[in-house]
C-alpha cells in the first residue's frame, strides 16, 4: 500500500476512535445528524441520516443538548432556529455553503419585493414561499410576510396552501423546483414569470400577469442532468426506470418515469422488485449508497460522469472528531447562532411548513 494511503487510513481510524469515545461519553446529550449526500464514514457515524425535512423534524424533536449537523450551512441554521435556548447546534464545516441557497441574497430579495410593489399590490396579493435551501434571513423575510418554507418533499402541499391564501406566489430560490411543482398544479406557462436577480425588473408586464413568480436560481449539481442523459440510458439499458429529484430541469423531469424528494427516491428504489434497473438523477453519494444497499437491483447515476455536491463533500471524519473532542473539553467549535429577531420570523415560516405538510 502506498504511504499516502496508509497515512489516510491511520488518520481515519484515529478520527473514528475519537468519535466513538465522544459519543460514549456524551451519550444522552448528543445527536449527530447527517444528510444523505454526506460521505459514507460521516453517515456511518451519525445517529440519524435523512433529507432536509426529516432532519429538521428530528432536530426540532430531540431532547439532546448538542446537535451536531453534518450537512451544509443552511441546514444547521434551520436546526438552530428550531432548537431550544439551552440546546447548541454545531456544524463540523462552517464553510460548507449551498450554491443554491447562496443565489438568494437577503438584500436582493428585499429589493425584488420593492420592485414588484410597482407592478402589483404585494401586501394584498403576493405570498412568498422559500425552499428550505435558503439563509435564515431569507426565511425570516418570508415569515414576516406571512409565507412559508418548503422542502422538495412537501413543495406541492405548501404551494397549494399558499395559493389558498393569496392569488400570487413568489417562489425562491429554485426556479426548477418551482416550475416542476407548477406543472403538477396545472399552472399555465403564461401565468409563470421569472425574476432574475442579476437583471431585476425585466418585462414588468409578465409580473402583472403572473400567478407564480420564480426566482432565477438553480442547484448546479442537479442542473447537470440533461434530456440527453435520459435518452442515452434508455438506449443503453432497455427496461430502465428513470427517477429524478425535482431540483432537476423541467425538461429532464418530463422525460423521467418518477420524480420525488430524496426520501421518495430511496423508498421507491427500495420497494421495487429484484432485478429492477434504475437510473437515478441526483447526487452521487446517495446513488452509490443506494446501489450498495440494493444489491438485488441495478442502480446507477443518470449522468456520466456522476455529479457530486462539492460542499456536502467538504465534511471529513476528522472535522466531526474535532467538534466532538471540543465538546469534551468544554469548547463549542462550529457553533451556529441565529439572532432571535431573525430566528422568530424564520421559525414562523418553518412552523407553517410543518403544519401544511
Ligand atoms: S446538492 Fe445543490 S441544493 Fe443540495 S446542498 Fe448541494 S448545492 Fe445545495
Amino acid at each position: 500500500m502506498l504511504k499516502i494511503e496508509q497515512a489516510r487510513e491511520a488518520a481515519l481510524a484515529q478520527a473514528q476512535a475519537q468519535v466513538e469515545e465522544a459519543k460514549r461519553r456524551l451519550a444522552g446529550e448528543l445527536l449527530i445528524l447527517a444528510h444523505h449526500y454526506e460521505r459514507d464514514e460521516i453517515v456511518a457515524a451519525a445517529d440519524f441520516r435523512g433529507d432536509s425535512l426529516e432532519l429538521s423534524r428530528r432536530a426540532a424533536a430531540t431532547e439532546a443538548r448538542y446537535i451536531v449537523f453534518c450537512g451544509v450551512h443552511f441546514m444547521a441554521e434551520t436546526a438552530a432556529i428550531l432548537a431550544r435556548p439551552d440546546q447548541r447546534v454545531l456544524i463540523p464545516r462552517p464553510d460548507a455553503g449551498c450554491f443554491l441557497a447562496d443565489q438568494a441574497e437577503p438584500a436582493a430579495l428585499r429589493a425584488a419585493w420593492e420592485s414588484l410593489r410597482k407592478e402589483i399590490d404585494v401586501e394584498q396579493e403576493l405570498l412568498p414561499v422559500t425552499y428550505i435551501n435558503s439563509s435564515a434571513e431569507v426565511k425570516a423575510f418570508v415569515g414576516l410576510k406571512g409565507g412559508a418554507v418548503c422542502t422538495s418533499a412537501n413543495a406541492e402541499k405548501v404551494l397549494r396552501w399558499a395559493f389558498s391564501r393569496k392569488p400570487r406566489v413568489f417562489f425562491l430560490p429554485d426556479q426548477y423546483l418551482g416550475r416542476n411543482v407548477a406543472r403538477r398544479l396545472g399552472l399555465p406557462e403564461e401565468e409563470i414569470a421569472l425574476w432574475d436577480p442579476r437583471f431585476p425588473g425585466q418585462d414588468p408586464a409578465s409580473f402583472r400577469r403572473a400567478r407564480l413568480i420564480l426566482w432565477r436560481g438553480a442547484c448546479r449539481t442537479h442542473a447537470r442532468f440533461l434530456p440527453e442523459d435520459v435518452r442515452r440510458v434508455r438506449e443503453e439499458h432497455p427496461g430502465v426506470k428513470v427517477i429524478v429529484h425535482p431540483e432537476c430541469r423541467p425538461e429532464v423531469v418530463e422525460l423521467a418515469d418518477e420524480v420525488g424528494s430524496t426520501s421518495f427516491i430511496i423508498r421507491k428504489v427500495g420497494e421495487s422488485p429484484p432485478g429492477s434497473i434504475w437510473a437515478v438523477g441526483t447526487e452521487e453519494r446517495l446513488v452509490a449508497r443506494l446501489a450498495k444497499e440494493n444489491p438485488d437491483k441495478v442502480v446507477f447515476n443518470l449522468a456520466e460522469p456522476p455529479p457530486f455536491c462539492p460542499t456536502m463533500s467538504l465534511t471529513q471524519l476528522e472535522d466531526l472528531a474535532r467538534v466532538l473532542t471540543g465538546l469534551l473539553n468544554g469548547e463549542e467549535r462550529g457553533r451556529i447562532e441565529v439572532p432571535e429577531e431573525v430566528a422568530a420570523p424564520a421559525r414562523a415560516a418553518i412552523q407553517r411548513m410543518l403544519e401544511a405538510s
